[in-house]
């Protein structure tokens, strides 16, 4: 068996799949994220139970939203208590095995081109609207490595002027120290945040998705504003990587008039004879992370084996 686990910022998710990657069972517990010691040990408990389970003592691929140094400490974790930890080393201590580590975001790209809604295609981009706005590349089936992990950070690039200037946006500092970043305009917050720029009545995306689906006025001003955005976004994605397809996946995916539109939004922002590449839907949904590190775990522990 192999077991994917994807940590976040307030769950962590154990999923068992079989060795043809078929899942056959998940739970979910609290993340502990002020005690170090006490995180160790819910993961050494939750893998223990996925082992009494199983019958067996499966691989272990974990997925988090930070990234390791070279020393496999993990950085800029939204987890206090793993911040600059030796977590890899304490990790594969206290489990007793070999275990892999990926960023969460560039596991769910992995996932999505290995048998997923990009699979067959060699350059995959995959990009992540939720909380923040994320992203990860997978050429030929190889999750692509930079060296500081920040490729696809796209969350910290800025707005473009014309949009800034057609929306009158103000100039929003982000927590990240910049300013006028992606985050603060196109992840989930940041839809909300339009909301009140335009002086809508809606509180939150879903409230703003039945105002769009009823045809009201302001809802559908602060949607179309919203689709420019992500239109001119994509379209500079095209223009920096031009991937053989694009996998849109985090919170905001599931808003089904996204794709529809996006075509069309994205247009205006290529020049003539450049198009946009197919922009797809997540097989997997919420789960794909974990199957990505799950998948990858089972990849490393057989290099592992061959190189006894
Ligand atoms: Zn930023």
């Amino acid at each position: 068996m192999i077991y994917g686990l994807d940590i976040g910022g307030t769950k962590i998710e154990l999923a068992i799949y079989d060795t043809q990657h078929n899942k056959q069972n998940a739970w979910r517990v609290q993340t502990p994220k002020n005690d170090y010691q006490e995180f160790l040990a819910v993961l050494k408990d939750i893998v223990a139970e996925a082992d009494h389970k199983s019958g067996t003592q499966g691989s272990v691929g974990i997925g988090l939203p930070c990234v390791f140094d070279d020393h496999g400490r993990a950085i800029a974790a939204s987890i206090p208590c793993i911040n600059n930890q030796p977590l890899a080393e304490d990790i594969a201590h206290a489990l007793g095995r070999h275990v892999t580590f990926q960023n969460d975001v560039r596991a769910f790209v992995f996932s999505e081109a290995y048998g997923g809604a990009a699979d067959g295609h060699e350059n995959v981009l995959g990009v992540v609207l939720g909380t923040g706005v994320g992203g990860g590349l997978c050429f030929g089936g190889e999750i692509y490595q930079s060296r500081q992990n920040v490729a696809c950070e796209f969350g910290h690039v800025p707005l473009s002027a014309i949009l800034q200037q057609r929306y009158n946006f103000p100039l929003r500092r982000c927590g990240c120290g910049l300013s006028s970043c992606l985050n603060q305009y196109i992840s989930g917050p940041g839809l909300e945040w339009m909301c009140t720029h335009f002086n809508s009545n809606h509180r939150g995306v879903k409230e703003l998705i039945a105002g769009v689906r009823a045809n009201e006025a302001n809802a559908t001003k602060v949607f179309n504003a919203y689709i420019d955005c992500l239109g001119a976004f994509f379209a500079q994605l095209t223009l920096m990587y031009d991937p053989d397809i694009i996998v849109l996946g985090g919170g905001i995916s599931n808003i089904r008039e996204i794709f529809q539109r996006l075509p069309t939004a994205i247009a205006p922002y290529l020049f003539s004879g450049v198009d946009a590449p197919t922009i797809v839907a997540p097989k997997f949904g919420d789960s794909s992370g974990v199957r990505g590190v799950a998948i990858l775990g089972q990849q490393a522990l057989f290099e592992i084996h061959q190189n006894d």
